[in-house]
């Protein structure tokens, strides 16, 4: 789909540091992270809502981000995470692309209000690799 961010990651044309790839779905790392190791699972082809996702790629996509919060907890040494889908400008939804957010969490940790701060980006790779050598 044209002028989607998420397919210019999915084609390489703009970058990511990603995690994990499988022929449905990208893992990467979320470049405004509300907590350290927030991830966003996003799949290959372009639906905008859980509505439009195919129920068998839906199903793909549960057992995947718990293997993914797994190696998010271990890799940044939190202890709890948030699964969070939004679904619709309304609901907070501001890349037309459907994602999954995965984000890690550490006692006492509370959520910034809105959006999470720009990452560092020499830091980045680094809690990336954390998390993959934990998958
Ligand atoms: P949502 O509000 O559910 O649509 O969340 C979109 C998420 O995508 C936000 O957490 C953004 O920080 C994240 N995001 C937007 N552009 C990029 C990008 N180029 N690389 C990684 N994450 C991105
Ligand atoms: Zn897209």
């Amino acid at each position: 789909m044209g002028n989607c961010v998420f397919c210019d990651i999915v084609g390489g044309r703009i970058p990511s540091i990603r995690v994990h790839e499988d022929e449905d779905f990208i893992a990467l790392m979320d470049i405004n992270p509300l907590t350290p190791g927030h991830l966003l699972l996003i799949p290959r082809q372009h639906f905008t809502s859980t509505l439009d996702m195919p129920e068998p790629l839906l199903a793909k996509a549960l057992p995947l981000a718990k293997r993914l919060a797994e190696a998010a907890i271990l890799g940044v040494g939190a202890s709890a995470f948030n699964i969070i889908i939004n679904n619709g400008v309304e609901s907070g939804q501001a890349v037309p692309h459907w994602h999954l957010h995965i984000v890690p969490r550490k006692s006492h940790q509370e959520l910034p209000l809105k959006v999470g701060a720009p990452a560092d980006l020499t830091k980045l790779p680094f809690t990336a690799a954390a998390i993959r050598e934990n998958l």
